[in-house]
């Protein structure tokens, strides 16, 4: 089926009226939560196939994350939904307003590779409690998770109002040539923009889930708890996480002992030879892992730097000296590299952060209270998270988003709701006691002073 008709039939049965009703919605995130017990397996399978993440993983982030999306969305799906009393002026009194949420209509979700379930599944969770039909498009880069989805969701959720399309950059731009209601997409900044073009053909509003180098900076604190949280969210998935630290700030005098924390966290999380381990991905084709590797030479390996590419593995590694101007330090690298950079103080981090484009999310590691709030108050970014790295995704009541280069909107939870709804504001004023008889014409001198 071709796009137009694709989206020509959703938007018949959203006409209907039928996503609106709150069983409905229901009912479609009850199926969606059962799908994923009875059906982890398919997609931990077909998860491991794609990027050869360990089950554990790929339940901790991609079917946890979406099944918590759900809990949430189902314990407060009536709230969202309530209209919101407004207050009115004096002068126009007696009368009422309030906003109410309404659905968009038939929006588009098109995923990335890195988490190739959760991105597409997450926004979706949003979308139907939203009241809305949707058409999702996962990365075809995961062929795998993209099949699983493509066969499991039509056995779970309405085939009137949601469908799964699978292909590549030409199905992608046929999709995106269709007058959508939004279209939320995830992924690098250069697509981001084509899909922006493609929207603004329709005046439809997007939201652009996008990436962008998250620093990380460690200026205190116990150097070994630090080096495994920051470890932790950057290795995971071979640190193609959007969120991952990209790179660390740090003072020359913390910056050896770090490097030798971080090296023994990796140790500890995946042994010796992480090649041998169940716990650590591969990179997802040929072209990044050559990338990644074409960026080695930046910095000074010291730990890790071990590759084999018909396995695309690539060893967690960690840099020093690298060059400010150098490819490693100017492009998201998404890959398993982690330079560390030298800065005077935590004022120097902060203005190296400023003076880049704003990152996706910033990370401080210190346990000091001042550090936190100059941070807070100095750094922007998509969000922010203080001693963790990544796991600040895990709650839905954050919202998640990027600002400038790392994009526009946010999701999850309500934002989520918010996100796939028009908020539609409604005044209502009886006819009864007619005072608006004293704003009509003609204006006598009386009225002129009111
Ligand atoms: P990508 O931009 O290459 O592809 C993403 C999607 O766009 C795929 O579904 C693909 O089919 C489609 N696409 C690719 N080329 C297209 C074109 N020319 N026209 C229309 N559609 C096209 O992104 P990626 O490499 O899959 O993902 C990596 C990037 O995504 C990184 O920058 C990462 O930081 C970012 N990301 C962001 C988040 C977030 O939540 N903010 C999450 C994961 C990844």
């Amino acid at each position: 089926m071709n796009a137009a008709t694709l989206l020509a039939d959703h938007r018949r049965f959203f006409d209907t009226g039928a996503t609106r009703p709150v069983a409905w919605r229901r009912e479609q995130l009850q199926s969606f939560l059962r799908m994923l017990a009875e059906r982890e397996d398919d997609f931990t399978s077909a998860l491991e196939e794609d990027l050869g993440k360990s089950r554990s993983e790929s339940f901790l982030s991609e079917v946890a994350v979406v099944r918590s999306e759900l809990d949430f969305a189902l314990k407060h799906l009536e709230s969202w939904m309530a209209p919101e009393k407004v207050a009115v002026p004096g002068g126009l009194r007696p009368a009422r307003a309030w906003t109410q949420a309404r659905p968009l209509g038939v929006v588009l979700i098109i995923g990335p590779w890195n988490y190739p379930m959760q991105l597409v599944l997450a926004p979706l969770v949003g979308a139907l409690a939203a009241g809305n039909a949707a058409v999702i498009k996962p990365s075809e880069l995961a062929p795998a998770t993209s099949a699983a989805l493509a066969r499991l969701v039509p056995l779970y959720l309405d085939r009137s109002a949601v469908s799964v399309v699978e292909g590549g950059v030409e199905v992608s731009t046929d999709l995106l040539a269709q007058a959508w209601d939004h279209i939320f997409y995830t992924g690098g900044e250069r697509v981001g923009k084509i899909v922006m073009k493609a929207a603004a053909e329709h005046l439809t509003p997007v939201t652009l889930e996008l990436g962008g180098k998250s620093p990380a900076v460690v200026v205190g604190g116990d150097l070994r708890a630090m080096a495994r949280r920051i470890a932790y969210g950057k290795f995971m998935n071979a640190a193609q996480t959007c969120v991952a630290p990209d790179y660390v700030l740090t003072t020359p005098d913390r910056a050896p002992e770090l490097a030798e924390a971080l090296a023994e966290a990796v140790r500890d999380f995946y042994g010796s030879d992480p090649q041998a381990s169940d716990d650590y991905g591969r990179i997802v084709n040929d072209d990044h892992f050559d990338r990644l590797v074409d960026l080695l030479p930046d910095g000074t390996v010291v730990s890790g730097g071990g590759h084999e590419r018909g396995e695309r593995y690539i060893e967690p590694t960690i840099l020093r000296e690298v060059d400010p101007g150098s490819a490693l330090m100017q492009e998201e690298i998404f890959g398993p590299l982690l330079p560390i950079v030298e800065v005077e103080d935590l004022d120097a981090a902060i203005e190296f952060i400023a003076a880049r484009p704003h990152p996706l999310a910033a990370y401080l590691f210190s346990d000091s209270e001042e550090h936190l709030d100059e941070f807070t108050e100095r750094v922007q970014a998509g969000g922010l998270a203080h001693n963790v790295s990544t796991i600040q995704l895990a709650v839905p009541g954050l919202p998640f988003g990027g600002v400038g280069m790392s994009g526009m909107g946010s999701y999850h939870g309500y934002e989520s709701f918010r996100t796939f709804s028009h908020r539609q504001s409604v005044f209502s004023k009886p006819t009864r006691v007619d005072t608006l008889r004293l704003a009509y014409p003609p204006f006598g001198p009386l009225k002129r002073r009111l």
